[in-house]
């Protein structure tokens, strides 16, 4: 009797443990799932997890929304200002490409209409007009590269100029095959380095 009793509390304490076991492998899969499509974004310093292709971020070149930058303003490490809400996206995709043996560097975020004017005075009508610009937003972005030493991105390294063929490296090829998982999009044929953070919208008519 006290067999079978001891036998049964072993059998009850190993189903618990087993039932214990498959919600751990199933959440923690769960959670990898959720880390994998949804970036963890700061956002005016709440901690949330939010999936950047649910933001409603419509461009419409008429119609640009000039944004004061003061308040929500993030400097990158290329000392490039962006918005707060694609810093760290922007930072986990320079980090990806990294591990695949890429450098990607910002190298212009947030452009305020004096910055576009200086930039229209230098490259003429290579620039877009000043008011006109997707970056005034904050939210669209410059991508060039630099060298990779021992696989490691060398920071120090002259920049890639943005006339140079970016659409002929790898990470041009990185960023056509990923960026949309963190919700950017290449604006226009003629600029491979040009991408913008866009919503849900504007990706559904992509
Ligand atoms: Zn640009």
């Amino acid at each position: 009797m006290n067999k079978d009793k001891s036998f049964i509390a072993i059998v009850s304490f190993l189903s618990v443990m087993f039932i214990f076991l498959i919600y751990f492998l199933v959440a923690g899969s769960c959670m990898n799932h959720a880390k994998q499509k949804y970036n963890i974004i700061y956002w005016d310093s709440a901690f949330i997890c939010a999936n950047p292709l649910d933001w409603e971020v419509v461009f419409n070149e008429n119609n640009i929304k000039l944004v004061d930058l003061s308040e929500r303003a993030c400097w990158l490490n290329t000392k490039q200002k962006v918005d707060k809400k694609v810093k760290l996206v922007i930072e986990r995709m320079i980090n990806d490409a990294e591990k695949g043996g890429l450098c990607l560097v910002v190298s212009s975020g947030y452009r305020s209409i004096e910055e576009q004017e200086r930039i229209k005075e230098k490259y003429g009508d290579l620039a877009e007009e000043p008011g006109k610009s997707e970056h005034h937003t904050g939210l669209a972005i410059d991508f060039t590269s630099c060298p990779m030493i021992d696989g490691k991105r060398d920071d120090t390294a002259e920049r890639l100029e943005l006339k140079n063929p970016f659409k002929e490296l790898p990470e041009y090829k990185w960023l056509k095959n990923n960026a949309h998982n963190y919700g950017f999009m290449q604006s226009y044929d003629n600029e491979p380095w040009h991408w913008k953070l866009v919503g849900k919208k504007e990706r559904n008519e992509m």
